[in-house]
């Protein structure tokens, strides 16, 4: 290869770790390809968090400013509350100078397109990195470093990256087939207006204090309430964690953030609940369920071109909500590994 050939990169899945690869993988004397299956059209209405470990590769490594162009807020806590609303154990998080950094609620649509925002962007001396949607893979070579497109179209690249989720295919390559296993939890997501729970849910507003930038939680006959509000408090976010064997749905069907649930059934799952808390979920219309899926560690997540990376390499239940921390910090690692690297050290 000769030294004015680009060091050429596909990034397969253009989700949270596709995108935060392509910000940590940009340097002058490359071309970064990023292949995502959807139109990214279509995100789904959640929030998600970024623990410090992640806040502070964005704000510090990749000097990008979140809070302000996505729209997040610093969380100040958690709070868990017994199911009469009383708080019963209180958590601060107001150190930020112990663990270097803030954890961040956002609402995923804002995080998700500042990401991409950030990759594509012009304003830097590296070339912006292409993202190409509709591009559904289907297969990859990891020795000769080819991946095969629905559609037969076939890309070539120096490094593949495999940020194609928990589902992953390009996986295979690496590792043969791989099934996610249930873990014998699933998640009801909804989010919902705060104007709209301070009118039509006062008794909840009363106790939870919505807007306010805390994580509440409600933990009771095994299941799991974990709130919070976003997009500077316009929006509150509730998961509610289910066993699936208490669960009055067909959790094994539901493997998908863009599964649907039905709220006649999750209100008999929850109708130990008392009805200050219940009543919110009767708010939405938009209401998704998750069945929560597993791997075990892998020996290795490299073969040949080919590295895996977030939910494809390790995917995270979101008890810690580290999901999409971790992606940031295999991002990170892989900037810092490849370093300095350009097409003219391929040359040896
Ligand atoms: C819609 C959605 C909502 C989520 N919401 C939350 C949340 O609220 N809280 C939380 O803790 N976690 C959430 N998660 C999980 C969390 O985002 C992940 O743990 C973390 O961000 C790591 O993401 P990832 O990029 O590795 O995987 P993913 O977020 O799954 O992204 C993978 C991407 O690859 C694309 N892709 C898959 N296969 C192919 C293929 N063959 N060819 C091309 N592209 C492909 C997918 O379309 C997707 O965009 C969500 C995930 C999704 C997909």
């Amino acid at each position: 290869m000769s030294s004015s050939t680009p060091f050429r990169i596909i990034i397969c899945g253009g989700g949270i770790a596709g995108m935060s690869a392509a910000i940590a993988l940009r340097a002058p004397g490359r071309e970064i390809t990023v292949l995502e299956q959807s139109r990214l059209a279509s995100e789904i209405g959640a929030t998600i968090s970024l623990q410090p470990n992640a806040s502070r590769i964005l704000q510090q490594e990749w000097k990008l400013d979140p809070i302000s162009e996505a729209r997040g807020m610093v969380d100040r806590g958690f709070r868990i509350f017994n199911t009469d609303g009383e708080v019963v154990r209180n958590l601060p998080l107001t150190s930020k100078s112990e663990y270097g950094g803030d954890r961040i609620m956002y609402h995923r649509q804002d995080l998700h397109s500042y990401l991409q925002r950030a990759a594509i962007s012009e304003d830097q001396e590296s070339p912006a990195v292409t993202i190409r949607t509709s591009s559904r893979v289907r297969a990859c070579d990891a020795t000769i470093g080819t991946l095969t497109l629905e559609g037969g179209d076939k890309l070539s690249a120096d490094l593949i990256v495999a940020a194609d989720g928990i589902h992953s295919i390009v996986r295979q390559c690496v590792l043969g087939e791989v099934t996610p296993k249930p873990t014998g939890l699933s998640a009801y997501r909804l989010m919902i207006p705060i104007e709209v729970l301070e009118k039509e849910a006062p008794e909840f507003c009363g106790k939870i204090s919505p807007r306010q930038p805390f994580t509440s939680m409600v933990m009771a006959h095994d299941c799991r309430l974990i709130m919070g509000p976003a997009r500077e408090g316009s929006v509150y976010s509730i998961v509610a964690l289910v066993p699936d064997d208490r669960m009055n749905e067909d959790a094994d069907s539901k493997q998908s953030w863009v599964s649907r649930g039905d709220l006649g059934r999750m209100l008999s799952t929850f109708e130990a609940f008392p009805e200050w808390m219940t009543a919110v979920f009767k708010l939405t219309d938009d209401l998704g369920l998750w069945q929560l899926r597993d791997l075990d560690p892998f020996k290795t997540w490299t073969k040949g071109r080919v590295i895996l990376i977030g939910d494809a390499a390790h995917a995270m239940l979101p008890t810690q909500g580290q999901g999409a921390s971790q992606a940031v910090e295999d991002a990170e690692a892989l900037g810092a590994y490849f370093d300095g690297f350009a097409a003219i050290d391929l040359e040896s």
